[in-house]
């Protein structure tokens, strides 16, 4: 049965498809067939979130509601994860790190992630990854990640610039292509990462023979980069972050801390060039952002007031994924569960796939 299947699938799909054969090895022939049809335009989307913080409002915009809408077609077939090897790179508490690994599993399925349909899982859970990045970190040239304007970027702001930060794109690479990620829903800050991940997949192709899927990033245009409190790109390790799942209160002294210019409240204002306004736009409807548009344009209204008009518009836009967040961080041993039983799905794909790499280098 199985021979029959690998038989019948497209050569684009051979490469990546262990989990898919698990799935559907007892199906009869004329399933395999129709089976075989429907392949053809099956997409594997993957994407992770660092347990460097809590998600904020730029991981929300910028990957984790455009990856779970990519994950609802049902023709894809999602592996999202929480990348808390990588938060290594900058966590140095242990309690810390298990609780932001909590709060960005407690987001992704706030936020609606079908575990069921999907692959649900906890980066270190599959060790193995690091194993790849290793075998990766070999064929890496130097330049190539002494160019990554990430790591300039973080070296420039961190206190603590560490190997992992340098060779955190490889194991970026490694979280794709260990499980033949076709798509990468990620924000634009991640674009370089991305083309890093398809030239060490191409490379190791090229050396040892097709084994990797080449991944392509989604990048909604839309979105791009989202900014911060303090104008630059919101980042967990910046602190400039919007918390949206904090307690009311809190989240309006978050919003209060967002740095504006000193134009006085009578005076016309620029809403292109204010920080509230760039995040106001991002998540309120569109009668709402020409209304403050006007409003700035006007004069008479001030950054405080677009502030509570941003603030309220959060606890709007967002009121049920807080109560879901809320329930799951009371709830550990559900979110426990889900994450057992996604390790065990995404294991069954990545050690194959390891297999057949060792066995290509010839360990
Ligand atoms: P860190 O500072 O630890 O790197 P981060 O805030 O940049 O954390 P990541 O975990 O690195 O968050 O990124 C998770 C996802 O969120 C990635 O797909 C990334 O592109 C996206 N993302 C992060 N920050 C933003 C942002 N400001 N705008 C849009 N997307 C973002
Ligand atoms: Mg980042």
């Amino acid at each position: 049965m199985l021979i029959l299947v690998k038989y019948n699938f497209d050569p684009k799909f051979h490469k990546h498809d262990y989990f898919i054969y698990n799935q559907f090895l007892d199906v009869t022939v004329n399933n395999q067939l129709w089976l075989h049809l429907q392949l053809h335009t099956m997409a594997r989307i993957l994407t992770g979130i660092q347990s460097s913080g809590k998600p904020h409002l730029g991981n929300i915009l910028g990957a984790l509601k455009p990856a779970i809408e990519m994950s609802k077609d049902p023709k894809n077939d999602s592996l999202f994860f929480i990348a808390d090897l990588h938060s290594l790179t900058t966590v140095r508490d242990p309690q810390l790190l298990k609780e932001n690994t909590k709060a960005v599993a407690a987001s992704w399925l706030a936020f609606g992630f079908d575990t069921d349909k999907n692959i649900f899982y906890r980066q270190s859970d599959i060790p193995q990854v690091a194993e790849l990045a290793w075998y990766m970190g070999c064929l890496t040239p130097f330049p190539m990640l002494a160019n990554a304007h990430s790591f300039k970027d973080k070296s420039e702001k961190l206190a603590d610039v560490n190997a992992g930060l340098f060779t955190y794109p490889v194991l970026m690479a490694c979280d794709i292509i260990l499980y033949s990620g076709e798509y990468v829903p990620v924000g634009k800050d991640q674009k370089q990462h991305l083309e890093m991940a398809r030239d060490i997949a191409e490379k190791f192709n090229s050396l040892y023979g097709e084994t990797f899927v080449v991944p392509q990033a989604k990048i909604s245009e839309e979105i791009m980069t989202i900014p911060g409190i303090d104008g630059q790109k919101m980042s967990k390790s910046y602190n400039n972050t919007i918390d949206i799942f904090q307690e009311d209160k809190a989240l309006l002294k978050n919003i209060k801390l967002i740095v504006t210019d000193t134009t006085p409240l009578e005076a016309p204002k620029n809403p292109d060039n204010c920080n509230v306004f760039k995040i106001y736009a991002l998540v309120a409807k569109t009668h709402e952002i020409a209304s403050m548009r006007e409003k700035y344009a006007a004069g008479g209204y001030g950054y405080g007031h677009a502030k509570q008009e941003l603030y309220e518009c959060l606890l709007r836009t967002f009121a049920i994924e807080r109560q879901l967040f809320n329930h799951f961080m009371q709830n550990p041993t559900e979110l426990e569960t889900q994450l057992a039983c996604g390790a065990e799905k995404a294991r069954a794909i990545a050690l194959p796939k390891l297999k057949e790499v060792r066995a290509k280098l010839g360990l």
